[in-house]
């Protein structure tokens, strides 16, 4: 069984975010980026059912500018057996990254996709759920256990809920999409990333693979948050009953 693993590079979680002076976005340049963390985990259960013996092949996959490629190769050195990138430089939505992914899987059949729950960048959280739908496919989001039955028909997929644990049966092929507590993605080590440069990895347009990637939404305006105002340290309960009583009017 082959696993198609999808990857977005985004801006490091610990990067301080700025935005551009004319508010049309958020400021790129010279800023840390890396492989977005929900996409460590999903490549990161892909390995594992590699190594379980599981999947027969892992196909990493990701969508974006030159740089993507840098994401990729950590995939493989991750233990990916291969890589598909799809060059586009501009600004890909996530109807565009869903339609992308179908068309791969259409190429490469894969018995189960993994991707992020989300991006930690336009925290969007559709695409695995866009691509299930293109696909006709069952999908399970947010998963914090995946087991693939012994005979790769159908896999058992455990979800976070707001109200505690779902667990869901699908039949294979499916999408899965990756919540925080589903396995700690491992480092790429040394002799992986060298061993990784020498692994396959494909490059396409999105016009291979016929997909028009023009964007369907339109940013008016990106904006940093209110600055929130300086708290206050009170020297007794009294003082905080007063605050919340007369200032706040709370209570
Ligand atoms: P989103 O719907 O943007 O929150 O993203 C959810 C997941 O879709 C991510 O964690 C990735 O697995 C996948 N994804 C989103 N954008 C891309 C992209 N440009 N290339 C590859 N995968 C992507």
């Amino acid at each position: 069984m082959r696993v198609l693993v999808a990857l977005k590079r985004v801006i490091d979680s610990n990067a301080r975010v700025r935005v551009k002076p004319d508010k049309s976005g958020v400021d790129l340049k010279s800023v840390k980026m890396g492989m977005n963390p929900f996409c460590e985990i999903a490549v990161e259960e892909a390995v594992k059912l590699k190594e379980a013996g599981t999947a027969s092949e892992v196909v990493a996959v990701s969508i974006g500018p030159k740089a993507a490629a840098d994401s990729l190769r950590t995939a493989l050195a991750m233990g990916a057996d291969r890589a598909v990138h799809v060059l586009e430089d501009g600004e890909v939505q996530p109807l565009a990254v869903a339609k992308l992914l179908a068309a791969v899987a259409a190429r490469e059949s894969p018995g189960l996709v993994l991707l992020g729950k989300q991006s930690i960048d336009s925290d969007c959280n559709q695409t695995g759920q866009g691509l299930a739908g293109l696909l006709g496919w069952p999908q399970a989001t947010f998963a914090s256990s995946v087991e693939v039955s012994a005979d790769k028909q159908t896999a058992r997929v455990t979800r976070e809920v707001d109200g505690g644990l779902e667990t869901l049966e699908l039949r294979l092929p499916a999408v899965v999409t990756a919540d925080l507590r589903l396995n700690t993605p491992r480092y790429a080590t040394l002799p992986n990333i060298m061993k990784a440069k020498k692994k396959k990895l494909d490059t396409l347009a999105p016009g291979d693979l016929g997909v028009d990637v023009a964007p369907r939404l339109r940013t008016l305006q990106v904006e940093e948050p209110a600055a929130r105002k300086a708290g206050a340290i009170l020297s007794s309960v009294d003082e905080l009953v007063d605050r919340l009583k007369n200032e706040a009017k709370v209570i």
